[in-house]
């Protein structure tokens, strides 16, 4: 490709609101374009990466045995209504009517089109087991879209679902997308961790997600230097407040204030509770201090300890009316429960001013929270205080902390689909029985972001071999020296014929332009061909070690095979 044709618009500045740095290099190298919140369009450099991505995960499902198929995103509504999501899933899905007023959705997630699909076409224990995926563009109305791919409202999923007539052939099926999805994100030069996730109120049993380590990411991993032991922080709390020692201790909640506890383990010993009454928690920080809130769902709450707790002031209590006339406020959140700290709050309400929080139960709300100045998020090194001194429920090790983005998800589902849409299969003596099934998520878009998170420098994006979209970028210092112009137009035609992707700036620019654009559009391989082109020689640079060196145009081949 002759970049003078190319659209690639590339900028100076660095737009004001993006935050992450994959955001900020996706739109100053031009692979993306941003239409409305969440939503983009992927110019041709990044829809070349986008391709990348999706080849290497073509590849690995269906090395797995898993076949493509690709299903609407349109989905009538009784599927939804059929499966009891229409109610639960809120107002992340998009929800439209037809011209003669059918209600549709815009898929999210496909359990419910490919449980039916496969109702209707698999009958019989012999075409068991079976896992579909296809790779289709999702639709979720995120409350915070942002971090641009990272977390779209329109989004590219791959989502694959295995099928399988017993409890063990479901565990081959998750172990079989499991390992698939290691050698994905592998490929795709990611550095990555997959831990032990909660599976909350699908109810499933095994769950993992995969998560690209980096620190612009929302989810909080805790991990065992010494044993394999990986978990979402979610889900270690869940397991930290399990042992009977802690609970022992726990005091009673209205005795609590205890600023400056510092790990996981102590602030449980605050909650006199049941593990399994632990809904929701997350790691926050009021007015400079971090905390880690549990939420429980059966304290006992008042104004007073309200207040006193969460360290607010100008607030107002909520009346029962109040809370019903605000429907489902962004600010709410379940149950209260208590640290040794302030705070609550479910932290996407961040940037809001007169919030509503409190319990998810009446009498139990604050308004006009300022949640800036009462809320906040817990950066990294925050987190890696609060967890400081908590070990390893299997070798007692000191547990280590980091952020990461959840790029992937395997899930054991059971038989939740298959029993509410009814799709049974007939075993071996003519018993009809549900499908067990298990769900596997990858975030193809997200996982281009999550790649140029790890993958970049000062100067630009640094592409691992597998995504770049191209191999080499073949620089031409002077388009007017027939030399130069001569030697570039071979070197770009052999190049290709060898199975190289080229990119040739063939631009009227000066060299700095050029040398800045090629730092910043990161192809691994910086070809630039200049005053030594009448002694056919050209200087090459790598752009991640930044290691520079003159090759004669005989050399150059040998030397990129
Ligand atoms: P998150 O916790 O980040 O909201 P999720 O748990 O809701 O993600 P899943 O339902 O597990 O997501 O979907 C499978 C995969 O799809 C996720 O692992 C993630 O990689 C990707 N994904 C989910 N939501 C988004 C989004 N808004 N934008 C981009 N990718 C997403
Ligand atoms: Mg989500
Ligand atoms: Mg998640
Ligand atoms: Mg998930």
């Amino acid at each position: 490709m002759k970049q003078q044709r190319l659209l690639v618009p590339t900028l100076r500045d660095v737009p004001g609101d993006a935050e992450a740095a994959s955001h900020r290099l996706m739109l100053r190298a031009g692979l993306i374009r941003q239409l409305s919140s969440g939503i983009y369009s992927y110019l041709p450099l990044g829809m070349k990466a986008l391709q990348h991505i999706q080849t290497i995960v073509r590849e690995e499902m269906d090395r797995a045995g898993a076949q493509e198929m690709l299903m609407p995103a349109l989905h009538p509504a009784e599927l939804w209504k059929a499966s009891g999501r229409w109610d639960v899933y809120g107002p992340e899905l998009m929800r439209l009517e037809d011209r003669h007023g059918r209600e549709f959705a815009l898929g999210a997630t496909h359990e419910e089109v490919i449980t039916t699909l496969v109702k209707d076409e698999i009958h019989s224990y012999k075409k068991l087991p079976v896992t579909l995926y296809q790779i289709q563009t999702k639709f979720r109305d995120e409350r915070r879209p942002r971090f641009g791919l990272l977390r779209g409202r329109e989004f590219l999923m791959k989502d694959a679902y295995s099928f399988d007539r017993s409890a063990s052939g479901l565990d081959a099926s998750y172990q079989a997308m499991y390992e698939a999805y290691v050698h994905i994100f592998t490929r795709c030069g990611l550095q990555f961790r997959a831990v032990e996730a909660d599976s909350g109120a699908i109810g499933g049993t095994d769950t993992h997600e995969f998560m690209a380590l980096a620190d612009i990411g929302e989810d909080t991993i805790v991990h065992c230097p010494s044993c394999h032991y990986a978990a979402n922080l979610e889900k270690a709390i869940g397991r930290i407040t399990n042992e009977p020692s802690s609970l022992q201790e726990a005091s009673s909640p209205s005795s609590v204030h205890t600023p400056g506890v510092t790990s996981i383990k102590q602030l449980s010993q605050f909650l006199a509770i049941e593990p399994t009454q632990i809904i929701k928690s997350f790691a926050v920080k009021s007015q400079g201090s971090p905390a880690i809130v549990l939420i429980r769902g059966d304290l006992e709450i008042n104004e007073i300890k309200l207040k006193h707790v969460l360290g607010v002031q100008e607030v107002e209590m909520l009346s029962e009316a109040e809370i019903t006339a605000l429907g489902s406020v962004a600010g709410f959140i379940g149950p209260i429960g208590l640290t040794g700290c302030k705070l609550i709050a479910d932290t996407s309400i961040q940037g809001m001013v007169n919030a509503v929080v409190g319990a998810n139960t009446a009498d139990y709300h604050l308004q006009h929270v300022h949640v800036e100045r009462d809320l906040g998020e817990l950066t990294y090194a925050d987190v890696r205080n609060v967890g400081h001194g908590e070990h390893c429920i299997h070798c007692d090790t000191e547990l280590a902390f980091a952020r990461g983005i959840e790029v992937g998800h395997v899930f054991k589902l059971g038989t939740k689909y298959s029993e509410s849409l009814g799709a049974t299969f007939t075993d071996e003596n003519g018993v009809a029985e549900p499908m067990i099934m298990g769900c596997y998520g990858i975030g193809v878009s997200r996982v281009l972001a999550a790649v140029i998170e790890q993958h970049q420098d000062e100067r630009g994006i640094v592409w691992p071999n597998a995504i770049a979209p191209f191999n080499f970028h073949l620089l031409t210092m002077n388009v007017t020296d027939e030399h130069q112009l001569a030697l570039s137009e071979e070197l770009y035609t052999t190049l290709q014929r060898a199975g190289f992707t080229v990119l040739w700036d063939d631009r009227e620019e000066r060299p700095g332009v050029k040398f800045n654009d090629a730092d910043l559009l990161g192809f691994p391989l910086r070809i630039t061909i200049g005053k030594k082109a009448n002694e056919r020689i050209v200087e090459c640079k790598e752009r991640r070690s930044g290691q520079s060196y003159e090759l004669s145009v005989d050399q150059l081949l040998p030397h990129c095979q």
